[in-house]
C-alpha cells in the first residue's frame, strides 16, 4: 500500500511527489502519456530543446517557488520579449512606449497617454450610450466598468491597438468574439509607459538550462513512475493501491462527464526542422491579424540564445506554428475557458468531488480520499509558478 498514488507526472504531480518522497512517504506516480513533465515537456532535437506543448517561460514573484525550482535546475536569464506581426507591420509587446511609438510615432509617455485617452474616450462613450438612456446621452466615462474583453481592452489601450494587436489574436485563440469573453483574460498583459519590452512583470524569470524535462526528472528522482497508464481505465484497481489519490487530470473526465463536459481550448502544433541558422530572430512572434490561421510561431533555439548545451551555435533551427482549436472529448485540453457558464459547471463538479471523498472514506478497501489538483483538476488558468505554489501548499496542508 502506497501513501500516495499520483495521477499525472506534470508539474503539480511531480512537485507533490517530490515533497512526499522527501517527507519519507511512499509514492507511485502514473502517467497516461509516454513521458513525464506534462505540458512543460521539452525534447532535445539536434541540440535544441523543443517545447512540445507550447512555449513555456518560467516567471514568478514568489521567492519560495523560485528557490524551490532552483534546487532542480539552473535557470538562464532569458527575458521574454515577443513581437506582434500585424499584416507585415511589426510591434513590440507587451504594450509599451516602443509599441506606441511604432503605432502612432509618439515619443513620450505624455503623448502616448493623450493619444490613448482621446480615442478611448470616444469608444467608451459609444459603449455607454449604445442603448440610449432615459436621461439622454452621457459624456461622463468616469464610472464605466468594462463588461467584457473588448470593452476592457479598448478602455485600457484604445481602439487602434485593440484592432491591430488584440482582436484578431484573441478571437483566434479563444474561438469567440471579444465581446463574449471575460475581461480578466487581457488583464494578464502589462501596459507600460516606459521603453520596456519585458513581457512579464516578474522579479524572477528564465528557462531551465537543459530543458524542463530534465528539471522534472530531478524532482522525480527516486520516485516510482509508470508511464503509458490511464488511471481512469483501471480506476478501481489503482484506488486500492494507496491511502490518498492525487488526481491532476481533468475533473470532468474523472466523473465521466456526467454533468456534461467543461470547455477547453486545444492547440495543434506544426513543427518543422529547417536548414537555416535563423528563421525569425526571436523566440516568439504573434500573428495578430484574423486571416493568418496560426496564432504564433515559436523558434525554440532562441529560448537558449541559439546555442546548444556546450555553448556552440546550432546550424539548424526548429519552428512550431500554433493553431488554436475548439476542444472535443478525447482531444488534449490546454486552456480552461474560465467564463461564467464553465465556472458554474466546475462548481458542480467540485461538489461531486466533496461527496466523492465522503463516499470513499466509507469504503475501507478503497483509498480514503482524492485530492484534485493542477490546471485540469482545478480547472484553472494556472501559470507554472502558481501550479508549483499550489502543489507545495496542498502537500504541506494535508
Ligand atoms: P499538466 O502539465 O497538464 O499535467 C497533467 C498530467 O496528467 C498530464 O501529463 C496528463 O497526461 C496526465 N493525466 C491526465 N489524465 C490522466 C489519466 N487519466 N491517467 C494518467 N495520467 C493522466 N505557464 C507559465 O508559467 N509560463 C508559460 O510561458 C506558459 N505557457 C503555456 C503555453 C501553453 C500553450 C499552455 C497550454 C500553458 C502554458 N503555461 C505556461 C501553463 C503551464 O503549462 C501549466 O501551468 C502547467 O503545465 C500545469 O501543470 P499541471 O501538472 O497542472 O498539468
Ligand atoms: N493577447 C493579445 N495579443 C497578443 C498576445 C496576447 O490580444 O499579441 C491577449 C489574448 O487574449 C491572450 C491574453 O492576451 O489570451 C493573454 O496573453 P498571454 O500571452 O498571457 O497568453 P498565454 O498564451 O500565455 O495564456
Amino acid at each position: 500500500m502506497y501513501d500516495y498514488l499520483i495521477v499525472g507526472a506534470g508539474l503539480f504531480g511531480a512537485v507533490f511527489a517530490q515533497c512526499a518522497k522527501e517527507d519519507g512517504k511512499s509514492v507511485l506516480v502514473i502517467e497516461k502519456r509516454n513521458h513525464i513533465a506534462g505540458n512543460v515537456y521539452t525534447e532535445n532535437v539536434n541540440g535544441i530543446n523543443v517545447h512540445k506543448y507550447g512555449a513555456h517561460i518560467f516567471h514568478t514573484n514568489d521567492k519560495e517557488v523560485w528557490e524551490y525550482v532552483n534546487r532542480f535546475a539552473e535557470f538562464n536569464d532569458y527575458i521574454n520579449s515577443p513581437i506582434a506581426n500585424y499584416k507585415g507591420e511589426l510591434y513590440n509587446l507587451p504594450f509599451n512606449m516602443n509599441t506606441f511609438h511604432q503605432m502612432w510615432g509618439v515619443n513620450t509617455a505624455e503623448e502616448a497617454q493623450a493619444k490613448i485617452e482621446q480615442s478611448r474616450r470616444e469608444a467608451v462613450l459609444g459603449f455607454i450610450n449604445r442603448n440610449g438612456s432615459a436621461a439622454g446621452l452621457s459624456d461622463d466615462i468616469s464610472d464605466f466598468v468594462p463588461q467584457n474583453l473588448e470593452q476592457q481592452a479598448i478602455s485600457l489601450v484604445g481602439p487602434d491597438i485593440y484592432e491591430k494587436l488584440i482582436k484578431g489574436y484573441t478571437e483566434k485563440q479563444w474561438g469567440r468574439p471579444c465581446s463574449e469573453l471575460p475581461a480578466f483574460i487581457i488583464k494578464r498583459l502589462p501596459v507600460r509607459f516606459t521603453y520596456d519590452n519585458n513581457y512579464f512583470n516578474a522579479v524572477y524569470q528564465g528557462i531551465p538550462i537543459g530543458g524542463y524535462t530534465r528539471m522534472v526528472e530531478k524532482m522525480l528522482e527516486g520516485v516510482e513512475v509508470r508511464l503509458g497508464v490511464d488511471y481512469l481505465a483501471e480506476k478501481d484497481m489503482y484506488d486500492r493501491l494507496a491511502d490518498t489519490v492525487v488526481y491532476t487530470g481533468p475533473i470532468d473526465a474523472y466523473f465521466d462527464y456526467k454533468l456534461g463536459p467543461l470547455e477547453y481550448r486545444s492547440v495543434r502544433f506544426e513543427t518543422e526542422i529547417l536548414d537555416t541558422e535563423d528563421y525569425q530572430g526571436n523566440a516568439v512572434i504573434n500573428y495578430t491579424d484574423s486571416e493568418t490561421p496560426w496564432t504564433r510561431i515559436i523558434e525554440h533555439k532562441w529560448f537558449e540564445f541559439g546555442k546548444n548545451e556546450n555553448g556552440n551555435p546550432i546550424s539548424q533551427t526548429i519552428i512550431s506554428k500554433e493553431f488554436s482549436n475548439e476542444w472535443n472529448v478525447g482531444d488534449e485540453p490546454y486552456y480552461p475557458v474560465n467564463d461564467d457558464k464553465n465556472h458554474k459547471l466546475y462548481q458542480r463538479y467540485r461538489e461531486l468531488a466533496g461527496n466523492e471523498n465522503k463516499e470513499l472514506s466509507e469504503l475501507a478497501v478503497k483509498c480514503r480520499r482524492v485530492i484534485f489538483g493542477g490546471r485540469l483538476g482545478e480547472y484553472k488558468y494556472y501559470d507554472m509558478d502558481q501550479v508549483i505554489a499550489a502543489a507545495l501548499r496542498c502537500y504541506y496542508s494535508n
